[in-house]
């Protein structure tokens, strides 16, 4: 049988060492399909959800193809926050550090929020890899500090994200001052209709190569669906969190707002609850990370924009506070757990306006578990029913039908069939009603 390796790809040496370093046992499937037609030079689109590898799917042949003799700019690497730039350059600089003295490639990091002095000071001698933020990057090359004339690799990390954040006119600058044979590279979960027409601006026959969405990582996330039932929302993020008792939790909320509103009530309660949202200075956002890697808390308060693309290690629950308003961030934040092969918990609360969202992200194959949290324990709630959710909210809702378990793992024995009977007991209740009422 064949074997799936790094070795497969004929990298150079210290690339190999490093990722045994690192412990990468065998590619992603993003990998072993990227990483061979980025080898030949072409360009290409990867897509693929997040989590499933795509940074070392560029990082280890754009490395491979850099050129240590020549003392000039070969590859830009451009992400849409300064997190995930520096995420990537920590990741880059790891590999970099397997280089042998005589052929040491050196990479720089370019974001906003830093001295621009600083950045320019930086750059008397231009790294072989830029990486960074493209407003800074693009700043950097105006004020003719940076040279990427001579670079012929550009990467787009999240270029759904860039676009969104309106970033891709500057990526659309720093390519046109780029080597006339450009490699593109770009990476994204999503291919927006929007993105298509830079796409092809750019790139000529990129190979497309989209990993379809049934990951193992998606397989093993299991999605809990809890009714507000008006109740207060942080109140039941706290029960939710203290049933969870995670391991490290990312709790999503649409606003910054919102997210400092429920990270303060957390911490009046004893919880140890980090941030991550824009508002925070860079420095801020610097310590931040630092400390989650450390393990300081236990429950991170995230908004969508400010936290995606970010790798935090370790996450086992996610917590939504509320539903994103663009469905594709659900994927992206459930995504957050059950990174590289671990499972992982999304709990959703949901309110009755949420109904189509919820019908929505069924139909895209999430298998949500109905439940809610009674006394200290989880209770199954059964299948979520459009036709109850449409009554409950005319009048206070009640719970139809409920088995107590344990914990929602436990739901599986015997699921279905209990399930089945709660929803033969309620359609006899409804009906049942539906006759008085007709009387
Ligand atoms: P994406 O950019 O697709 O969201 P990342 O590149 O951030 O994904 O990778 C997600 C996680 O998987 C990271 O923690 C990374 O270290 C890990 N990872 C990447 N490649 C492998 C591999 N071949 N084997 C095991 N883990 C990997
Ligand atoms: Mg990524």
């Amino acid at each position: 049988m064949e074997k799936s390796t790094f070795t497969q790809f004929e990298l150079k040496a210290f690339l190999l060492e490093a990722i045994e370093h690192i412990g990468f046992q065998k590619p992603t499937e993003i990998q072993a399909r990227i990483i061979p037609i980025i080898k030949k030079g072409e360009s290409v689109i990867g897509q693929s959800q997040t989590g499933t590898g795509k940074t070392h799917a560029y990082l280890l042949p754009v490395l491979d193809r850099i050129n240590p003799q020549k003392e000039q700019v070969q590859a830009v690497i451009t992400a849409p926050t300064r997190e995930l730039a520096s995420q990537i350059f920590e990741e880059l600089n790891k590999l970099i550090s397997f280089c042998p003295e005589q052929e040491q490639i050196t990479a720089k990091l370019f974001i906003g929020g830093t001295d621009k002095l600083r950045a320019i000071e930086k750059l008397k001698s231009q790294p072989h890899v830029v990486v960074g933020t493209p407003g800074r990057i693009n700043d950097l090359i105006k004020e003719q500090a940076l040279f990427v004339h001579t670079g012929t690799m550009l990467v787009v990390d999240e270029a759904d994200l860039m676009l969104d954040m309106g970033f891709i006119f500057d990526v659309d600058q720093i390519a046109a001052r780029m080597a006339q044979e450009l490699q593109m590279l770009v990476f994204s979960a999503t291919i927006p209709e929007k993105l298509k027409p830079f796409l092809k601006k750019y790139l000529e026959n990129p190979t497309f190569t989209a990993v379809a969405p049934r990951q193992v990582a998606a397989e093993k996330i299991e999605h809990l669906l809890i009714p507000l039932r008006h109740r207060d929302k942080i109140e039941l993020v706290y029960e939710i969190s203290k049933q969870f008792n995670p391991y490290l939790a990312l709790i999503f909320t649409n606003t910054k707002v919102i997210a400092d509103e429920v990270a303060d009530r957390l911490l009046e309660k004893g919880l140890k609850v980090g941030r991550i949202h824009g508002d925070l200075t860079p420095r801020e956002r610097k310590k931040m990370m630092k400390q989650i890697k450390d393990l300081e808390y236990q429950f991170i308060v995230a908004t969508d924009l400010a936290s995606r693309g970010i790798d935090i290690e370790g996450v086992s629950h996610v917590i939504n506070y509320e539903l994103p308003s663009d469905l594709a961030f659900y994927i992206h934040r459930v995504g957050r757990t059950a990174r590289a092969g671990f499972s992982g918990t999304a709990a959703t609360i949901y309110e009755a306006r949420d109904r189509h969202a919820l019908d929505k992200l069924e139909k895209m194959g999430i298998d949500f578990k109905h439940v809610d949290i009674r006394n200290g324990e989880w209770i199954d709630l059964g299948v979520r029913d459009k036709r109850k959710e449409r009554k409950k909210q005319l009048d206070e809702p009640e719970i139809i039908a409920h088995k107590v378990i344990k914990k929602p793992k436990t739901v599986k024995p015997g699921y279905k069939k209990k399930r089945q009977q709660l929803i033969e007991q309620f359609v006899r209740r409804e009906k049942r009603k539906m006759k008085k009422r007709s009387k």
